[in-house]
C-alpha cells in the first residue's frame, strides 16, 4: 500500500490545486447547507452549471474520459486527486453525478455515434442533466424485478408503470430507464434499457418530500409513454446486462467519507459543558470516540488501498463496498450522539443558528438514505461475504422461473 503521492501525482495535485485556487472561489456556495428555498435552488443550480462548464473548458469535467469526447484523457488516480482538492472549495457537483457517473457512460457504451455526438458534450458541460430510472415499488435492491412494462408498437415501444426514488427527475432533461419487454422468460432475461426525454408526453414526476425538508427524489409515472426503438440501449432482452454497466459505475461513484468524523464531534464535545464539565471528559463518550477513531483509521487505509489500486492502473475490487457501509453507519451514529450531546438545543436545525451550520442535524436526517442508496447495508454485506470473503452465494429461488409466474403477493 502506498501512503504518499508519486512524484507525478504530486505534480498533478499541485497543478490542479493552482487551477482550483484561480477558478473555484467564484463558483463556491456561501449559503449554509440544508433544505433550500426555490429561489436558492435556482441560484444553486445556475452556479453548479457554471462551474461544470468551467471545468469542462479545462478538461477537468470528466478527467478519465477520452479527449475526443471532451474529457481530460487522464487516469483514475488523477480523477481522485482532483476530487479531493475540489472538495476543499465548497463548489457543487451533485446535480451531474448520476448523469456523468452512470447514465452517460451507459449511453457511451451502447448508443450509436449520432446519439453520443448529440448528448455527451451537453452533459459534460452541465447544459443537460440526466437521471436513472431503475428502482420501482417492487424492485429496488433487486433491479431485475422491474414491472414497468414496454410493449412494441411499430417503431415505438409503449411504456406503462411506475418508477420511484428517482433522484433529480424533477430537474432532469433525459434519463435511462429499464423496463420489462418479455414477461414469459426469467426475470433477468426479459428486460430492455432505453434512454428517454423526461418531457415526453405521459411522464408525470411527483416529488417525494423527505424528513430533512428536501425534495431530492421523486415518483415517476409512465402512462402510454412512446419511446422510439432507436432509443434502445443494447439488444431487446439485454437490459440486465446493460444495467450492470450502470450499477458497476454506481458502486464506484458512491462511497468515501462524509466529512463528519471523530475529530469534528471531539471539537464539539470540548466546547459543550455538561453538569460534570466538558462533555469530552465523560467516560461513555470517550469510549464511543475511541470506536469512531478506529473506524476512521480503518476507512482511511481502505481508501489508501483503493487509491493504490488506481495508482497502479488496476480496478478497485469489491472491498470499496466496505467504505460505504462503514461511512454511512458511522455518520448516523455520530450524528445521533452529537444531537444528544447538544441536549434540548439539538432540536434546532436552522443552519444559521445551530453549531457547525447544523451539519450533524442534517447528517442525522440524511444518514438513513445514505445507508440505502447505491446498495443497502444488507446488499453490501452480501457482496462483501460473497466476493471479498468467498462465502457461499445468496439463495436465489426465482432465478429460472418465468417472470409472469413469480408470486406477487397480490
Ligand atoms: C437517497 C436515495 C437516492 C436514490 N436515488 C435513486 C435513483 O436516482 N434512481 C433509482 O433507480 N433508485 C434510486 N434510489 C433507490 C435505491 O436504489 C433503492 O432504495 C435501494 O436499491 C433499495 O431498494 P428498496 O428501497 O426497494 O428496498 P428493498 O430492495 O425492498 O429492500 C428492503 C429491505 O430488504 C433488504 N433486502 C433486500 N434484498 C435482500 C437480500 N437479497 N438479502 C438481504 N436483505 C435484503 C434490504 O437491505 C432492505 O433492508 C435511491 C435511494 C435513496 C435512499
Amino acid at each position: 500500500m502506498d501512503f504518499t503521492d508519486s512524484p507525478e501525482e504530486a505534480a498533478y495535485r499541485a497543478k490542479a490545486r493552482a487551477w482550483l485556487e484561480q477558478n473555484a472561489p467564484a463558483f463556491a456556495s456561501t449559503a449554509p447547507s440544508g433544505p433550500l428555498e426555490d429561489d436558492e435552488s435556482a441560484a444553486d443550480m445556475a452556479r453548479a452549471k457554471g462551474w461544470q462548464a468551467k471545468k469542462a473548458s479545462a478538461g477537468y469535467a470528466q478527467i478519465t474520459w477520452p479527449k475526443e469526447w471532451g474529457g481530460g484523457g487522464g487516469t483514475p488516480i488523477e480523477s481522485v486527486i482532483f476530487s479531493q482538492e475540489e472538495a476543499k472549495f465548497g463548489v457543487a457537483a451533485g446535480y451531474f453525478a448520476i448523469g456523468l457517473g452512470m447514465c452517460v457512460p451507459t449511453v457511451m457504451a451502447f448508443a450509436n455515434d449520432e446519439v453520443k455526438n448529440r448528448f455527451v458534450g451537453p452533459a459534460l458541460r452541465g447544459e443537460e442533466i440526466w437521471c436513472q430510472l431503475f428502482s420501482e415499488p417492487s424492485g429496488g435492491s433487486d433491479v431485475a424485478a422491474a414491472r414497468t412494462r414496454a410493449v412494441r408498437d411499430g417503431d415505438d415501444w409503449i411504456v406503462n408503470g411506475q418508477k420511484v426514488w428517482t433522484s433529480g427527475a424533477h430537474y432532469s432533461d433525459f434519463g435511462i430507464v429499464v423496463v420489462r419487454t418479455d414477461p414469459d422468460v426469467p426475470k433477468h432475461k426479459g428486460l430492455t434499457m432505453f434512454w428517454l426525454d423526461m418531457k415526453s408526453p405521459g411522464i408525470e414526476v411527483r416529488p417525494i418530500h423527505q424528513m430533512s425538508g428536501g425534495r431530492n427524489f421523486n415518483e415517476v409515472y409512465f402512462t402510454d409513454v412512446r419511446i422510439p426503438d432507436s432509443q434502445r440501449l443494447g439488444a431487446v432482452g439485454d437490459g440486465w446486462k446493460v444495467s450492470l454497466v450502470t450499477l458497476m459505475n454506481e458502486r464506484l461513484a458512491v462511497g468515501g467519507g462524509t466529512g463528519l468524523d471523530y475529530s469534528v464531534i471531539m471539537k464539539l464535545a470540548r466546547e459543550l459543558q455538561t453538569e460534570n464539565g466538558s462533555a469530552l471528559s465523560e467516560q461513555s463518550f470517550r469510549e464511543k470516540l475511541a470506536d469512531w477513531y478506529v473506524q476512521s483509521e480503518g476507512l482511511k487505509y481502505t481508501r489508501f488501498r483503493t487509491m493504490t489500486a488506481l495508482s497502479r492502473g488496476q480496478t478497485p475490487g469489491p472491498e470499496s463496498s466496505i467504505g460505504k457501509i462503514i461511512a454511512a453507519n458511522q455518520l448516523q451514529d455520530l450524528a445521533n450522539s452529537a444531537v444528544e450531546l447538544e441536549d434540548q438545543f439539538g432540536i434546532i436545525d436552522d443552519p444559521a443558528v445551530a453549531p457547525l451550520k447544523a451539519a450533524f442535524q442534517s447528517g442525522l436526517l440524511s444518514a438513513p438514505g445514505l445507508r440505502i442508496a447505491g446498495g443497502t447495508d444488507e446488499i453490501l454485506k452480501n457482496i462483501i461475504a460473497e466476493r471479498v470473503l468467498g462465502l457461499p452465494g445468496d439463495i436465489r429461488v426465482d432465478k429460472d422461473v418465468p417472470f409472469k409466474d413469480m408470486p406477487t403477493g397480490r
